[in-house]
């Protein structure tokens, strides 16, 4: 099976193409279908699966429908255009994760109008309140970082439509249990969510309860 049998947008099966990926990995050919349904999913797997792509493909896809959509309903108004607002929020535990993750947004959101920023602790914060001060579509974050931001306003999660929880079990591993819990609160209650784990314990049946709604069961 080839990526044109997953209904992604032809601009997306173009980028997948140039990069050389012929076919979908296991759980790229489970997840994508059901994320374009719009489905919760709860995935189980390692790095090196193809994991990234198989949320953030859909995700693309289905942030620039949805742009698409809202710019055809404003093809004759005048005003300017707004700022961007952050649609897709991406939560990863650690630095490395979080520059992987966004690096695989940039490249497979390259044919598109969307913009995507990565934020994460440890180095100064001002550039990134620069940075998202010009908005963006995607955000890809670590959750101590995220929490500062949010606290100084410097951004909103009240657009967000789409969050996904990327290696969960570490996320629960480091203790951000609290700030998982913080970070919630600020996200609306209509929204599709993405939870991946290499590993599945009571803990993460008991997080993934709580975070998504009827999920679909992805493991490979
Ligand atoms: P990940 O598991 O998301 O860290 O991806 C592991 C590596 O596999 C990355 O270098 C991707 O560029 C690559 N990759 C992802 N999906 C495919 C695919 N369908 N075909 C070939 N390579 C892929």
């Amino acid at each position: 099976m080839g990526f044109s049998a997953l209904n992604l947008n032809q601009k997306l099966i173009n980028t997948v193409t140039k990069l050389g990926y012929e076919t979908p990995t296991p759980i790229q050919a489970q997840a994508i279908p059901a994320i374009l349904e719009g489905r919760d999913i709860m995935g189980g797997a390692q790095t090196g699966t193809g994991k990234t792509a198989a949320f953030a493909l859909p995700i693309i896809h289905l942030l620039t429908a949805h742009k698409l959509m809202a710019q055809e309903l404003t093809a004759n108004a005048t005003e300017p255009t707004a700022k961007k607002q952050i649609r897709a929020l991406i939560l990863t535990p650690t630095r490395e994760l979080s520059q992987q993750v966004h690096k695989s947004f940039v490249k497979y959101s390259e044919d598109s109008e969307l913009t995507a920023e990565l934020v994460y602790g440890g180095v100064s914060i001002n550039p990134q309140v620069k940075a998202l001060a010009q908005g963006a579509d995607i955000l890809v974050a670590t959750p101590g970082r995220l929490l500062d931001l949010l606290d100084r306003e410097t951004l909103t999660l009240e657009f967000v439509e789409k969050i996904v929880f990327d290696e969960a079990d570490r996320m629960l591993d480091m203790g951000f249990m609290e700030e998982i819990r913080r970070i919630l609160k600020h996200l609306p209650k209509k929204r599709q969510t993405m939870l991946f784990s290499a590993t599945f314990d009571d803990a993460i049946f008991k997080l993934s309860k709580s975070l998504l709604n009827d999920p679909l069961l992805v493991e490979v």
